[in-house]
């Protein structure tokens, strides 16, 4: 146990934070009473706080471009510096995110698994469906310069569950469909419910993703494995 204290406090020093990246996924006025769904919401006034207090702290937010190049550059690196980042692709983000992120010039991504586009498939673990961007919603969005988009599979599933070739499957199909629609390179995806392993990464270097992210962690660090890139989870409670 003091071991393993030791040797994560030497880890934290040999390997300097170098950035953090916000996982959020709904962003909505009134919360769910459910605790599995409100720990996934926040309130835009919620949201708004969190992005203010960081930029009157002297942070700064980042595309995903410029985090993976700063991750290569130690030079550029400068303190504080956070890149934001949505998964699901829900309709909310376009309403209450959109227009906050533009008056402040914020970057930001979506991470968008296929079949949830529009609706088309139902999201298994909320009891009444958010209301999803459409195919013509997201082409809109991925117009504007501050907006990334990135891959979260077609069916949003347990990859380390599936064989090696349905997880290929599900991470170059989800490229390729994005890529079709939107006509624009996917490079960044991020892992569903945060699961990988040595194959699951494996399969994302293979489908030609640029890096891929989990869903906790905590800050990015120097040297960090591309395709295991820590998250944060931004929970508003209570
Ligand atoms: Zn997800």
């Amino acid at each position: 146990m003091i071991l393993r204290r030791i040797r994560r406090k030497l880890y934290k020093i040999t390997h300097p934070a170098i950035a953090e990246v916000w996982m959020l996924h709904r962003v909505v006025d009134s919360r769910s009473d459910l605790p599995g769904e409100r720990t996934l919401e926040v309130t835009p006034t919620w949201l708004r706080q969190q992005v203010d207090q960081h930029l009157a702290a002297g942070g700064r937010f980042v595309s995903l471009d410029t985090l993976m190049h700063e991750l290569q550059q130690p030079a550029k690196r400068q303190k504080g510096t956070v890149a934001v980042t949505f998964d699901e692709g829900c309709r909310e983000t376009l309403e209450q995110v959109l227009p906050l992120f533009r008056q402040r010039q914020i970057p930001f991504a979506l991470f968008v698994a296929t079949d949830f586009v529009g609706g088309a498939h139902p999201i298994g673990w909320y009891r009444q469906q958010p209301p999803m961007m459409s195919r013509d919603e997201l082409a809109a969005v991925c117009r504007d310069p501050l907006c990334t988009i990135g891959a979260h599979t077609v069916s949003h599933p347990h990859l380390c569950q599936l064989s090696e070739a349905q997880m290929m499957e599900e991470l170059t199909l989800s490229r390729q469909q994005l890529e079709e629609r939107l006509h624009i390179p996917i490079r960044y995806f991020s892992y569903p419910y945060g699961e990988r392993n040595a194959a699951v990464m494996d399969c994302a270097r293979q489908a030609g993703y640029t890096a891929a992210f989990e869903a906790w962690g905590g800050a990015v660090r120097t040297r960090a494995n591309r395709y295991n890139l820590p998250r944060i989870p931004k929970t508003q409670t209570p």
